[in-house]
This record gives structure tokens, C-alpha cells and sequence, in this order.
């Protein structure tokens, strides 16, 4: 069944906007809830998927806590109802202005990403009289199988620690009094649908346990972090992804110890589908081969296919029934990549009529940018 959009609400609003189903978003928050099960299964919503407060207001009201990269998104998380014990930072380049903002709100958990870093987190937690909660992000070695831009487990890259150098980290922060030790944090890519990648890094968890396990060292929680994927092509038949198949996966293959706590970070998998980008077509050009679809919203407002191919369904909302033609739909910005699609069927466009670029809930009004001077996208919920 395609999706009914408000299209009388649509026409007194500036184009191009978000529109967030947040019926949609509560059905998709209480099936991972559901899913998860356990009170020890703990899910942070990655708020980089998308800050928009609307959102995360309904997020932090389903009880989920927040993974943030950057002090900016530590404040949005508090300001719109997550508690900070319930926040984790992780990011590779954490600022001392960042680290003092976070030991000062006193979030959970810093998912500390290098040698460096940990002595800055210690030496900033010492001065301000503070103990900083901290897990290593480690690499297990893992590869999702998913575009190389959002790979980020593999053996050597800037992200996290490779396990053969987490010894001399291990003991610092078991033994700095500024430091509380709490556990490991993995974070293998995004997008990832295949369950495989899943498994094998429960594999590699549980290696890693039982090694530090039979040198004293215990860990109160793993963070498996994000990167469940959704259907880019199949919006309606797939609005909810299948958290119980991933979920099973870890605990089928994840062996935890007494009481340990499981931290999950998912940040698409709980607000793409509930996105569509909606914009209005400006002019259709006639070339000499191909029809040109051409919209009021460019990369400015939604970046993923230029920036890695990303595909999103496309649909004439306003036409629906028309006969179908190819199009190339593109948008207003001076660069040939500003295109959304090449050669896709919609049903025959016309001046005027809106559009709607599906499953662009995530990674998509927040990667919004004023290329061109072009303003930023508004958006509207229902
Ligand atoms: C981006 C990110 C996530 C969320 O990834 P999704 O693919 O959106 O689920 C989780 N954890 C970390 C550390 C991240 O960088």
C-alpha cells in the first residue's frame, strides 16, 4: 500500500521540508523496545542520524538514552529530555571544551577512541574534581559489507583501538582514581543488512572476554553500537526494520557475563523510514534524449546521493495514478551531481507537483547545508 501524504497541509508550506510521520516514529521505537527485551539490552539512539528536537523528543519520551559525537549534540540531547547518565560520546576527535562540557553534565559514558585522548579525558576529569565513566571503542575487524565511506571497523582506520594496544590503556584506567572503568565499545559500519557481520563480531566479543576475563579484567558493559540497516526500496512493505532478527543475533551469539549490561547505539534504523524529503518541481526540461525532473530541494538539502550513491525511492505524490515516463530528477545547484535520480520512472510530472524523497529521516535534514546561500530546509511533523 503506497503511503497517504497530507497533501492539503503541504500546500501552504515553503518548499522543500522534511515531513516526520511520527505515528510511524512511536510504531518503530516501541518494536525495538519491544524487540530488545531485556532491561540489561540498553538502546542509544545516535542523535547524528538526526537532531531534529521534535524527534528527539519523542525518542528521549520512549525511555531510549543518546550516542552523541560532539558537544553540540550533548547539549541538543539534554535540552530535549535525555538524561545525562544516559548519554555516551564517543568521536575520535573529542575537544577539551567538549570533554569539560560532558564530565560537567555528567553523562554515562565516554567511548574513548585513542592513548591520547584517554590521558586528556584523565587529566581534565583530575582538575575539575570529576571521575570520567569510560569504555574503549575497539576494532574488531569486522567488515559490514556496506559502502566504504561508512565502513569503520576494519582492522586499521582512525576509528577506535586495535585490541593488540588496548593493554596499556586497560591499566591506566583501571588504575587512574579520575577514571572509572566500564567496558568496551565496537561500532562496525552502517547500513549493514546482512546478519553475518553481526555474528562475527559477537565472536570476536567474546574472544575478547574471555582473554581479559583470565587476566582479572572484567567488563560491566559491552556497546555493540549501530548500523542495523533499512529498505531504501521498499519504504512501505518494510517501514519497521526486523529488530527481532538483529537483536537475536546477539543474543544467540553474544555470551555475556552476570549482570552485564548490552548497549546498543541505532540511529537509521529508528528514523529513516519515518522521513521524506518533499519538494515541489519547478520545470520540466525536454533534452534531446532525457526529460529532466527539475526540483526545488538540491544537495543542499539532502546530500546522500551525491555523497555516496545513496539511493531513495521517489514518488509523484501528486499525480500518482499518471502514466509513468523516465525522468532524471534533479535540483537547482551549480554541480552536476546535484541529481537525486537518473532515468526513474514516476508517473508524468507536471510544474508544480510535489515529490516525495522517501526514507530520508536519517542522515538527511541533518547533513542540511546553505551551499549557494540556499536556505535551509523547514520541517513538519504529523
Ligand atoms: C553513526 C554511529 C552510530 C549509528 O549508526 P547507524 O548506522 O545510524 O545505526 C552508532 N555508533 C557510533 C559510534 C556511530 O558513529
Amino acid at each position: 500500500m503506497a503511503k497517504i501524504f497530507p497533501l492539503s497541509e503541504f500546500n501552504s508550506l515553503r518548499t522543500p521540508f522534511y515531513f516526520y510521520d511520527l505515528p510511524l516514529l512511536d510504531q518503530t521505537l516501541a518494536a525495538a523496545k519491544e524487540a530488545a527485551g531485556s532491561p540489561l539490552y540498553k538502546i542509544h539512539y545516535a542523535v547524528k542520524a538526526n537532531a531534529n528536537p521534535l524527534l528527539l523528543k519523542r525518542i528521549s519520551g520512549a525511555g531510549f538514552g543518546a550516542d552523541c559525537v560532539s558537544g553540540g549534540e550533548i547539549q541538543q540531547a539534554l535540552e530535549n529530555g535525555f538524561a545525562p547518565e544516559s548519554v555516551v560520546f564517543a568521536g575520535v576527535g573529542k575537544s577539551d571544551a567538549e570533554i569539560e562540557l560532558a564530565l560537567e553534565a555528567g553523562i554515562g559514558c565516554f567511548n574513548v577512541e585513542s592513548r591520547p585522548e584517554l590521558d586528556v579525558i584523565a587529566e581534565i576529569a583530575s582538575r575539575m574534581g570529576k571521575v570520567a565513566r569510560v569504555a574503549f571503542r575497539v576494532n574488531p575487524d569486522v567488515d559490514p559489507h556496506t559502502h566504504k565511506y561508512i565502513s569503520t571497523g576494519l582492522k586499521e582506520n582512525k576509528f577506535g583501538i586495535s585490541p593488540e594496544l588496548l593493554a596499556p590503556l586497560v591499566e591506566t584506567a583501571v588504575s587512574n582514581p579520575s577514571l572509572d572503568f566500564v567496558g568496551l565499545h565496537f561500532h562496525i559500519g552502517s547500513q549493514i543488512t546482512e546478519m553475518g557481520p553481526y555474528e562475527l563480531l559477537c565472536e570476536r566479543i567474546n574472544a575478547l572476554q574471555d582473554e581479559w576475563n583470565a587476566k582479572g579484567i572484567t567488563f560491566k558493559t559491552i556497546n555493540v553500537g549501530g548500523g542495523l540497516g533499512i529498505d531504501y526500496q521498499n519504504p512501505d512493505a518494510n517501514p519497521v526494520p526486523d529488530f527481532r532478527g538483529y537483536f537475536d543475533v546477539f543474543r544467540r551469539g553474544l555470551k555475556l557475563r552476570e549482570g552485564q549490561e548490552l548497549h546498543f547505539e541505532l540511529g537509521r534504523s529508528l528514523v529513516a523510514q519515518c522521513g521524506s524529503l518533499i519538494t515541489r518541481v519547478l520545470y520540466v526540461k525536454e533534452g534531446l534524449s532525457r526529460k529532466f525532473a527539475i526540483v526545488d530541494a538540491g544537495m543542499s538539502d539532502l546530500i546522500r546521493p551525491a555523497l555516496y550513491q545513496a539511493y531513495h525511492k521517489i514518488e509523484n505524490i501528486s499525480s500518482p495514478d499518471a502514466p509513468e515516463q523516465a525522468y532524471d530528477v534533479v535540483g537547482p545547484i551549480c554541480e552536476s551531481s546535484d541529481r537525486f535520480a537518473e532515468q526513474c520512472m514516476l508517473p508524468e510530472v507536471k510544474r508544480g507537483d510535489f515529490l516525495a524523497l522517501r526514507s530520508t529521516g536519517a542522515y538527511g535534514e541533518v547533513m542540511a547545508m546553505n551551499y549557494n546561500c540556499r536556505p535551509h530546509p523547514s520541517s513538519f511533523a504529523l
